[in-house]
């Protein structure tokens, strides 16, 4: 065992001592952001003499980037958890990032998230993602696999140790994020052993991209105290056809109330019209990441051109089984990779189904 596995699991021991210490009414309140990338997260936390009752009672707070300039950023705080790592009445809080003239910084999307989501208030969108990551060593190779290389299981959903590696990450990320509030519906093993995915949702509006960003958020962190490293990189593997994606799931009232195949269908005709569009914004590169994913192997639709079926997955844009069979319901889209940000992809849903936009 290496000296950092070995102190790993030390650190994790005597660590308990301490967080069973007594302590009076205070609360650490943990503030969370997105980064300069738009796809990396920060975090510090912050003592507060009581317990906040929600998000109004947490105050702004200031950071600094590095990345370059140093530059001043306001810390807004808009969705407030429960910490499950330091237990009530700890909270986690997704926060905007600001900057000194109250603008969103660097092309951050949440904002313009949440008016597009008040503008298409009445159709009750609803969003689900399906949260795809590999996990790494900290030796930069894929977790447990062996030199000769990864057990190729090729499905999902696979059980068995020679099969799948890391279970215990996703079971105890599934815990965490449920201790916390954020939504989280399910998870499952993926093709390469070593990959899983989580499902948040279905929520409405700006709300899926929250819980989505904390629930990424946690975890990254229940991956420090495992000593292994969660990948959202779109394509992990140069090589493999094997890609990580966020499918990103959609419905209104009228979608899920009968007859709503004619409004999905409307919406899928619409969507198949702005392809390119989408393209743009459904990976943090302007495309280029699903340009090497989408690849039309392995459940991946083509990079050039719109598709669409119920029952198949090789699709940009799928009606799943049982949605066709009932004649109502959502549908997904399959395109989006696993490093997007939710804002963006469902505000161009949004534009593109709901308001109408062409070009
Ligand atoms: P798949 O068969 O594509 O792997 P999953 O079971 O992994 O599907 O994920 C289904 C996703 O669909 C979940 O994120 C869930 O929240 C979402 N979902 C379910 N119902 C709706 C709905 N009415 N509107 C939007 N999303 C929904
Ligand atoms: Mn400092
Ligand atoms: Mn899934
Ligand atoms: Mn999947
Ligand atoms: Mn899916």
């Amino acid at each position: 065992m290496s000296v950092l596995s070995e102190s790993l699991i030390l650190h994790k021991t005597v660590k308990k001592h301490y967080l069973s210490l007594a302590k009076g009414t205070e609360c650490q309140v943990t503030y969370v952001w997105i980064d300069k990338t738009k796809e990396h997260l920060q975090c510090k936390t912050r003592t507060l003499n009581n317990e906040p009752a929600g998000i109004r009672d947490i105050p702004e707070w200031d950071a600094f980037w590095t990345d370059g300039d140093p530059t001043e950023v306001i810390l807004i705080p808009v969705r407030m958890f429960r910490d499950p790592f330091t237990l009530n009445p700890n909270k986690l809080v997704l926060c905007e990032v600001l900057d000194s003239k109250r603008d969103p910084i660097g092309g951050h999307q949440r904002s313009h998230c949440v008016q597009v989501m008040e503008k298409v208030k009445r159709f009750e969108p609803w969003f689900g993602m399906e949260q795809e990551y590999m996990l790494f060593g900290l030796d930069g190779k894929p977790f447990g696999w062996s030199p000769q290389g990864c057990p190729l299981t090729g499905v999902s959903c696979a059980v068995g140790i020679n099969k799948v590696y890391g279970r215990d990450i996703c079971i105890c990320h599934y815990r965490a994020c449920l201790y916390a509030g954020v939504m989280i519906c399910g998870t499952n093993a993926e093709a390469l052993a070593s990959q899983w995915e989580f499902q948040v949702g279905p929520c409405e509006g700006t709300e899926s991209g929250d819980h989505l960003w904390m629930a990424r958020y946690i975890l990254h962190r229940v991956c420090e105290d495992f000593g292994v490293v969660a990948s959202l990189d779109a394509k992990p593997f140069r090589q493999s056809v094997y890609t990580s994606g966020c499918h990103t799931n959609f419905s209104t009232k009228e979608m899920r109330s009968e007859g709503g195949l004619l409004y999905i269908e409307e919406a899928i005709r619409r969507l198949s019209r702005r392809h390119s569009q989408h393209l743009c914004v459904y990976d943090p590169h302007g495309g280029a990441d699903n340009m090497s994913r989408l690849c039309s192997q392995s459940l991946t639709s083509s990079y050039d051109e719109f598709s669409a079926a119920s029952g198949r997955r090789n699709v940009s844009v799928r009606i799943p089984d049982h949605v066709s069979r009932r004649g109502c319901g959502y549908f997904e889209d399959r395109r989006p990779a696993a490093n997007c940000d939710p804002y963006s992809v469902m505000r161009a849903l949004v534009e593109t189904c709901l308001l109408g936009l062409t070009s």
